[in-house]
C-alpha cells in the first residue's frame, strides 16, 4: 500500500551513506561548485560538462538510481550511515523535488527561456557512472 512504501521509503532512504563521490559531495568530503542548497537536495557543476550548463541534481539522501527507487531497492539497505534529512518521503517526492529544483536552477541561471535538458541515467545501458541517484540539467546551447 501507499503507506507502506511510504513507511519503507522513509526507514530505508532518510540517510546518506559512505561511499560514492555525491555522498562525499553531499557531507563537504569532496568540493563542489555548488548552484542551489536545500534540506533535501544540491545542485553543483558537473566536473565534465557536455554544456555549457551542466548541472547535477542530486537528493540528500541515497539511493543508487530510478530502479531502486521504484523497484525493490534491495541494495539500499545494506547502506546507512549519516542522517541528512529528517522528514518522510515517499519515492514520487524524490523524484519531484529533484525536477522542481532543476527548473528553480535553470530559472536562476537564466536558461529557462532558451529551453534546457533533463536527463537520468539508469544502469549501465544508459552510462550510469555514478551510483547515487542524479539529474543532470543541460543547456546553454541548442542540443542535438
Ligand atoms: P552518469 O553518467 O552517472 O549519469 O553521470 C555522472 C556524472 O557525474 C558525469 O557527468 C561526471 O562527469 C560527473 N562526475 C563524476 N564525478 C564527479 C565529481 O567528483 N564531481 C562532479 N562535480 N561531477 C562528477
Amino acid at each position: 500500500s501507499n503507506q507502506q512504501r511510504m513507511a519503507t521509503t522513509t526507514s530505508r532512504f532518510h540517510t546518506t551513506t559512505g561511499s560514492d563521490v555525491f555522498s562525499k559531495i553531499i557531507r563537504g568530503e569532496i568540493p563542489s561548485t555548488k548552484r542551489y542548497e536545500d534540506d533535501f537536495c544540491i545542485a553543483f557543476d558537473d566536473l565534465s560538462p557536455a554544456a555549457p550548463v551542466h548541472v547535477l541534481i542530486i537528493p540528500k539522501l541515497h539511493t543508487r538510481g530510478i530502479s531502486n527507487l521504484f523497484g525493490s531497492g534491495a541494495e539500499d539497505e545494506v547502506e546507512s550511515a549519516l542522517p541528512l534529512v529528517t522528514e518522510p518521503i515517499n519515492d514520487a517526492e524524490v523524484v519531484g523535488k529533484l525536477f522542481a529544483a532543476a527548473a528553480r536552477v535553470a530559472e536562476a541561471i537564466g536558461i529557462d527561456k532558451t529551453g534546457y535538458r533533463l536527463v537520468i541515467n539508469n544502469g549501465g545501458d544508459a552510462g550510469q557512472t555514478v551510483f547515487h541517484l542524479h539529474l543532470h540539467l543541460l543547456g546553454g546551447r541548442e542540443l542535438t
